[in-house]
């Protein structure tokens, strides 16, 4: 909980069309994670003002659905200009309250812009389904309407990519919006809300309330909300979905994940290097899809593990906005300090430490919250470190004799976000594929994101609920399908039928 400190900028809600000047009792603490000073102060919602965020979508949402939605993608275009216009200052935003580095805070935006253009084509989504004739005289239709109130709440490590998964899509179907992005990097919702004001939204479609558990709490409690969209860690999106469930709402929450690169004794190896260093480093391990465990078939291993290990010493850590660095700080001291309990823990348990990054230091930077690339090999099944999430950048190595052993290792982790195969054949990939229990699979890439038009989530303990986010799934999500059977009969003879019609 923050003190009062009136040097920090001070965060705003946006409700209604405009920024909300606050009298918050509760401020949270927003950090630069390269100085490890704050830098803002975030007010954290009571019940009181959730309810007025979701009073103005509800306001909002008769005219909004009535829209056209042809007239709906043409404000989603005006928004894309701008969004694409402010890429850098929304990129710099991430980078300073997050910690990633530039160019991938610039990807982040792009990604999450790619939802914004996939959105634009609605009119095309929202086509029904119709069938001519289905008995005599008789003719059949669907269409897909509106929920409603719906409500976003999201994780602190993609502040724009995630919350872009969700309300690009709802808007656009005829939707009111509620964000509750993460406490610990707020600033950017509140950018995009202003933008999208710009782009000419009507106010009240698009909301965003800062809080924690209180605002959340107040979303899932309140019935104007008719559902809810959650990206987080796995035990916060279980509670979520089924108090959302228990509460009458439809839910997706997407959880946490520890993701596999399977590498095969005919891979390339230094493509299979190059893949796992980018993605169990990239964003200091801070994201859904990195890689945390390395699984090493048969005699591939000692030179995996060599090669890796040479170029984790030399990675290149800094400040996310400083140039030319690889990999920036974690994103507060709290996840810091969890993380390298994890490297504890890891040596405790019997792993081999092959790269120690606990005693890094980034001149003039003494007290940002950085940790080197650590390394990990000889790690099993049965340890913490591989069973849990550690969400940083750790990658441990598990040696496995064979590839049946490697897709039993993916399969018997509760986890199923992400996973890749490195291989040279054919035939190992597709069985691969075609086995894996896994929601997002790779062949030769090792981070596979599905593209807007397709739709993104995990299995087992990595989603809860039926639906993935944007693409197809992101337009089911959040519209309900109507059929329509309708005649036109000429004479009213024979309408009394007490049988199934049947023709
Ligand atoms: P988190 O679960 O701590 O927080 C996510 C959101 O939930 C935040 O907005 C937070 O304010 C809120 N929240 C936290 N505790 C809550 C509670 N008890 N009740 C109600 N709301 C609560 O997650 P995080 O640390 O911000 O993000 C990292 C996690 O997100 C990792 O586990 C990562 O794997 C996961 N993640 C998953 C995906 C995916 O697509 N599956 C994508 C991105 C991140």
């Amino acid at each position: 909980m923050s003190t009062s400190n009136d040097a920090v900028a001070c965060i705003e809600h946006f409700i209604n069309g405009r920024r909300l000047g606050v009298a918050s009792e509760r401020w949270g603490d927003v950090f630069d994670p390269a100085s490890g000073r704050p830098s803002g102060r975030v007010p954290l919602a009571s019940a009181a003002t959730v309810g007025e965020a979701v009073a103005a979508a509800a306001a909002a949402l008769p005219a909004w659905a009535d829209w056209p939605p042809l007239r709906r993608a043409r404000i989603l275009f005006r928004c894309r200009e701008l969004l694409a216009a402010n890429l850098d200052a929304l990129a710099a935003i991430v980078t300073a309250e997050h910690g990633k580095v530039l160019d991938d805070a610039r990807g982040e935006v792009i990604r999450g812009l790619e939802v914004v253009e996939f959105a634009c084509g609605i009119p095309h989504l929202l086509k029904g389904e119709h069938s001519a004739q289905i008995g005599a005289g008789v003719d059949s239709w669907s269409l897909r309407q509106p929920l409603g109130v719906c409500a976003g709440v999201t994780p602190f490590n993609f502040p724009v990519m995630v919350p872009m998964w969700m309300w690009p899509v709802a808007i656009a179907c005829g939707n009111t919006f509620v964000l509750k992005p993460s406490e610990r990097d707020p600033s950017a919702s509140l950018f995009v809300a202003d933008l999208l004001a710009e782009a000419g939204l009507p106010p009240g479609v698009f909301n965003v309330v800062h809080g924690d558990r209180e605002a959340v709490d107040a979303l899932l409690a309140d019935p104007r909300v008719a559902a809810l969209s959650f990206v987080g860690s796995t035990p916060v999106a279980e509670h979520l979905y089924a108090a959302g469930c228990a509460n009458g709402k439809r839910v997706q929450a997407l959880g946490g994940a520890k993701n596999h690169l399977v590498v095969l004794p005919d891979a390339d190896l230094d493509q299979a290097v190059d893949a796992l260093l980018g993605a169990a480093y990239g964003s200091a391990g801070e994201r859904c899809m990195a890689i945390s465990v390395a699984v090493a078939v048969g005699d591939v291993a000692d030179a995996l593990v060599e090669r890796l290990a040479a170029r984790v010493r030399a990675l290149k850590i800094g400040p996310g906005a400083a140039p030319g660095v690889e990999m920036g700080p974690l994103v507060t001291r709290q996840h810091l300090e969890r993380v390298r309990g994890y490297v504890d823990l890891g040596v405790a348990e019997g792993a081999r430490l092959v790269v120690d990054g606990r005693g890094l230091t980034v001149d003039g930077h003494a007290d940002g919250f950085f940790l080197g690339g650590c390394l990990f090999d000889g790690v099993t099944p049965d340890m913490r470190i591989y069973r849990e999430e550690i969400f940083g950048p750790v990658l441990c190595v598990v040696r496995v004799p064979d590839f049946e052993a490697a897709v039993a290792l993916v399969n018997a982790h509760e986890f199923a976000n992400g996973c890749a195969l490195f291989t040279r054949s054919g035939n190992a990939a597709r069985e691969f594929s075609r086995r894996v229990e896994v929601g997002m699979v790779g062949v030769n890439v090792p981070l596979p994101v599905p593209m807007a038009f397709h739709s993104f989530g995990g299995w087992k303990r990595s989603l809860f609920g039926g639906h993935a986010m944007h693409g197809p799934d992101g337009v089911h999500f959040y519209t309900r399908l109507k059929t329509v059977t309708g005649r036109w009969p000429q004479d009213t003879a024979g309408m009394a039928h007490f049988a199934m019609p049947t023709h």
